[in-house]
């Protein structure tokens, strides 16, 4: 019997009820498609390395919630499943068997995504995800139907066929409580990791990031009571947590009374894992309960610090202020709470040598783990509109949409000199050498982070030259060209 939560009770009608009036199980073959950037899918030879270095770090991050969300959604309403995971597989349509093919989408998957979907022309092919749900027309192009949003809702008539709207745009569930927990059984091996969405969407409106353009402006949430019913089961069926992953929420404290009675029964039901990590607002260092909740339970709270220059945090409309964050920081510390940093380079007050303050402080602040990412102008994005009104972008190839390219002209350097200033940190400061900061040595899980990190830069670290090469070379053309033609050099600052 198909879940009631899909659908409310007046909703209900119509052939696809049996003669008790439930809804019939939907018994379709689907195929769920997880696409990787093709920056990453060129590396797949790498992926006997990766692979066995994501079982070392314990992590699943290379099927993400989403998928196995939506496995989740798909196995309830009686269809088969399986998933398919392009970083670690080549997609043959000749070794897929089912009919359905969805394949869901993040703004650098997304010409990937295109490109299997041509694969399936002889199956029904549906995309969905971010980046669908910000360009639908886009997608389109390369599916028989797009989903805009969070597909809860619609799933059954999608799949069943009964709604055949090209573009399909309903509202998301007002009750996540209703919407079922994962199931981890689509992974090969048990879950090392479980990684939970407790809540959706964000009151604030960060001019670099799309969540309250997707999941909206209003806080959503799950109860506490569900919430630690999802962990109650997992330890029934898999045994002792050992670690939580709340980073699929934007911002788990956003509600604090809400996370605080999460946090006080997982203690009183004895789920105290090795380590939790999740996203908060820098504003959390100021509740002394939640610190205390946190401290308990071996928190590593990840924190969006993006800069620590007051303009370039007005200019991200980030509502936050750069002279808490030290305080925030040592807070943190003082209750054994472990901070990731993460920090943006590219706003227009930015220069080449924002990189060296950032990396002072970082040794300053002695901060546990941290990342650095190049401002991006994602699609749905204010940054994206100002910048297009501005006519600063020049990269429109979606493959290099994913933090680490620099795809528009900046303010106070050329893109070129952005593009190898940030290459060369990231060689330097996530050297193999640093891992032998003897902050690392005793903390095993940063260490790991910080080895995966290194690696990962290694292997990259030639296509990013690359493209650094590219932007060098475009320069030079542009500076011959304007000089000949005198028109305006897009990649001098
Ligand atoms: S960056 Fe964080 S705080 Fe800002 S809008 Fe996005 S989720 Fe919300």
């Amino acid at each position: 019997m198909v879940p009631h939560f899909y659908r409310k009770k007046h909703e209900r009608k119509g052939n696809n009820m049996d003669s008790k009036g439930a809804e019939k199980p939907i018994t379709k073959k689907v195929a769920i498609i997880q696409p990787f950037a093709n920056t990453y899918v060129s590396h797949r030879k790498f992926s006997n390395l990766i692979t066995p270095l994501k079982a070392f770090t314990g992590s699943n991050i290379f099927v993400s919630t989403t998928t196995l969300h939506l496995a989740t959604l798909l196995k309830k309403i009686g269809c088969q499943v399986r998933i398919y995971n392009d970083i670690t597989e080549e997609i043959d349509p000749a070794h897929v068997s089912e009919d359905i093919v969805l394949i869901t989408i993040v703004t650098s998957s997304a010409r990937r995504g295109y490109e299997i979907a041509r694969l399936f022309r002889d199956r029904r092919v549906i995309i969905g995800g971010v980046h669908a749900s910000i360009l639908p027309h886009e997608a389109l192009h390369h599916a028989d139907q797009v989903v805009v949003g969070e597909c809860e809702r619609v799933l059954p008539d999608l799949i069943a066929g009964r709604n055949k709207e090209r573009i399909i745009d309903i509202k998301p569930p007002a009750d996540l409580d209703e919407v079922p927990h994962i199931d981890y059984s689509y992974l090969k091996v048990p879950p090392k990791i479980i990684s939970l969405q407790t809540s959706r969407g964000c009151p604030f409106n960060c001019s670099y990031c799309s969540v309250s353009r997707i999941f909206g402006r209003r806080y959503r949430f799950r109860s506490p009571g569900n919430v630690l019913s999802e962990l109650l089961n997992y330890r029934e069926k898999y045994g002792e947590i050992r670690k939580i992953d709340l980073r699929p929420d934007a911002d788990f404290t956003c509600n604090v009374e809400r996370a605080k009675e999460i946090l006080r029964r997982m203690i009183s039901e004895g789920i105290i894992p090795k380590s939790i990590v999740a996203n908060a607002r820098l504003e959390a260092y100021k509740d002394r309960e939640l610190l205390s909740l946190m401290s308990q339970l071996n928190f590593t709270i990840c924190i969006g610090i993006e800069s620590i220059n007051q303009n370039a945090l007005d200019e991200y409309n980030k509502k936050q202020r750069a002279k808490d964050i030290d305080e925030a920081i040592r807070v943190f510390h003082d209750h054994n709470i472990k901070v990731y940093g993460y920090f943006i380079f590219g706003a227009d007050c930015d220069e080449p040598g924002t990189l060296k303050q950032y990396a002072d402080f970082i040794n300053k602040s002695d901060l546990d783990i941290f990342t650095v990412t190049v401002l991006t102008p994602y699609p749905g994005t204010a940054l994206h509109n100002r910048l297009v009104s501005q006519r600063r972008i020049f990269e429109f190839n979606w493959d290099y949409y994913d933090s680490f390219h620099v795809t528009f002209k900046p303010a106070r350097m050329s893109a070129y000199e952005m593009q190898k200033v940030f290459n060369d940190f990231y060689l330097e400061t996530f050297s193999l050498k640093s891992c032998l900061r003897p902050k690392l040595l005793f903390d095993i899980d940063s260490l790991k982070n910080q080895l995966f990190i290194s690696l990962m830069t290694k292997i990259l670290n030639k296509s990013f030259r690359r493209y650094e090469e590219s932007l060098k070379i475009q320069a030079a053309e542009h500076k011959r060209l304007s000089w000949k033609l005198g028109s305006v050099d897009i990649h001098s600052s």
